[in-house]
């Protein structure tokens, strides 16, 4: 077993601080809990938090980290809910919130450069300025960062029809275990000579070197959008009127399903537009030219009359963001059915999203415990949510087994355990479900090769 340094000796001390001075270290024990959180609740404390603003930093830190065999712990804003950030073998948070400019937008590359530390949402304002779009659009979009995304391949609502964050990042900075600076891809939208670094980077969620810098690939914005939020009795209603959407040839932005269960939370959090007879909700998003649009809608009004709907509700513009607050305001309403919670992330080939979700049920009833599912039906990635209560009797043991059967269930149907979340502490334990002994040792090797001493966020699954 691999042992690392359980506290700084007074030369380490003096390095970092002599690297990192006037506030860009900290090691006060508030300073070290705060940055040893995230999304995930889990927590643990590192030896020192550093907070670097150039790739010279970074790369000096490495270095060091590496000679003296050093865990280091990327961070952004923490928002991952697989425990990505959680410091497990103490050693050095290393904050890049520090490295936050945007450093080109480009309207004849469709590209745009940028540090890891800029908010997702402030990227894509900027670009939408400029009469460009950059498409990945993760829940978080408003607090997450740009590096955050690549470490874990975002995913979000478009990705439907626009794919994940994997799909626009053309090259990458990066800072291998040792100080090295490479760079991988470029600016070009298309790059076939060696192995896919790039790639192999993205997702790669902080285990084989420090994105310092990304080129990202653009696209033109899109004139308009517009949403439609229908109610159907229950779940094969949804699934139908999803049929019928796909049916007539369009490929909506975004395609959003709610159970019952997810209806009845939002139910408890706030006043909510649908009848009382709605026992599932599909919310979609529409976008091109303003007259694409208005013919894609009417069409799919034409192909949603043949199947039972309980309502339908239409915005445009600004005012379709009230139909979206509804979804992201599912995970605090989730609260609502349960004190605690397993949120999973699995994903199934898109024909078997309709068994996946009534076995999920299915399990939820046998161990007692609330399970809500929703998120992106377009792509067969389904949250499914395990609601439960710590304090009583059994029920942990029952979230548990009750996830455990979920994965099962979910590799029977030939699907995956995470579709956009990752790994990382919390379903570290279930990788082997998934993947081959093969498939494991390929893994290892790579990462070995990047980062021999396993320094780089020791302690996670990817
Ligand atoms: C309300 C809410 C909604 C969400 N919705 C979605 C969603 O729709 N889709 C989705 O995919 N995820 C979603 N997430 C999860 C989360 O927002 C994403 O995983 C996001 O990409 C994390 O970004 P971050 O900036 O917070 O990164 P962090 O959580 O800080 O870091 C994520 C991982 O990347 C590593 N890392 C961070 N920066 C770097 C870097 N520069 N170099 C190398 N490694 C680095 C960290 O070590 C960690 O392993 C949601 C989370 C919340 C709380």
């Amino acid at each position: 077993m691999k042992t690392y340094p359980d506290k700084l000796s007074r030369a380490q001390h003096k390095f970092l601080k002599k690297l990192f001075p006037e506030g860009d270290s900290g090691f006060t024990e508030g300073e070290l809990l705060s940055c040893g959180v995230d999304a995930s609740r889990k927590h643990a404390k590192p030896l020192a938090l550093v907070k670097p603003s150039t790739v010279q930093q970074v790369s000096e830190l490495l270095a060091w980290a590496q000679k003296d065999r050093m865990p280091i712990y990327p961070r952004a804003r923490a928002t991952n809910k697989v425990g990505g950030c959680v410091p497990v073998k103490k050693g050095i948070v290393v904050s890049m919130l520090g490295m936050n400019s945007i450093l080109d937008i480009d309207a004849q590359d469709f590209v745009a450069v940028v540090q890891p530390g800029v908010i997702t949402a402030d990227l894509q304002k900027a670009v939408e300025a400029k009469g460009l779009f950059y498409p990945p659009d993760p829940a978080s979009q408003k607090i997450s960062t740009i590096g955050g995304n690549i470490a874990t391949c975002a995913g979000g609502m478009r990705a439907v029809k626009y794919g994940v964050t994997r799909d626009y990042v053309l090259g990458l900075e990066v800072v291998l275990p040792g100080g090295e600076i490479i760079n991988t891809g470029g600016r070009t939208h298309k790059n076939v000579v060696g192995l896919d670094l790039t790639r192999l980077m993205v997702g790669s969620a902080g285990t084989l070197g420090l994105i310092t810098k990304a080129t990202l690939k653009l696209l033109p914005l899109p004139e308009t959008s517009a949403s439609m939020l229908i109610g159907f009795k229950d779940l094969s209603g949804c699934l139908k009127g999803a049929g019928a959407v796909f049916g007539c040839g369009i490929l909506p932005a975004a395609m959003e399903l709610m159970d019952h269960n997810t209806l009845k939370a939002l139910e408890m959090h706030s006043a909510v537009p649908w009848s009382s007879d709605t026992g599932g909700l599909l919310l979609l998003k529409i976008d091109g030219s303003q007259e694409s649009v208005t013919t894609d809608l009417l069409q799919i009004e034409k192909a949603l009359s043949s199947v039972i709907t309980t309502f339908i509700e239409k915005g445009s513009g600004d005012e379709q963001e009230r139909l979206w607050e509804l979804r992201r305001v599912i995970s605090p309403a989730a609260f609502n059915l349960g004190p605690d919670k397993q949120g999973e992330d699995v994903a199934v080939p898109r024909g078997k999203v309709a068994q996946a979700i009534e076995a999920y049920h299915e399990i939820g009833r046998k161990h007692g415990v609330i399970v809500l599912c929703f998120g992106h039906l377009g792509d067969g990635n389904i949250h499914v949510s395990v609601m439960y209560d710590k304090s009583a009797s059994g029920q942990s043991e029952s979230a548990l087994k009750a996830k455990k059967e979920i994965f099962e269930k979910t590799l029977a149907l030939g699907g995956t355990l995470s579709g956009e979340h990752g790994i990382g502490l919390t379903k570290a334990d279930y990788v082997g479900m998934q993947l081959g002994q093969t498939e494991m040792n390929l893994m290892s090797g790579v990462k070995t090769v990047f980062d021999p001493h396993n320094i780089m966020n020791p302690g996670k699954g990817v």
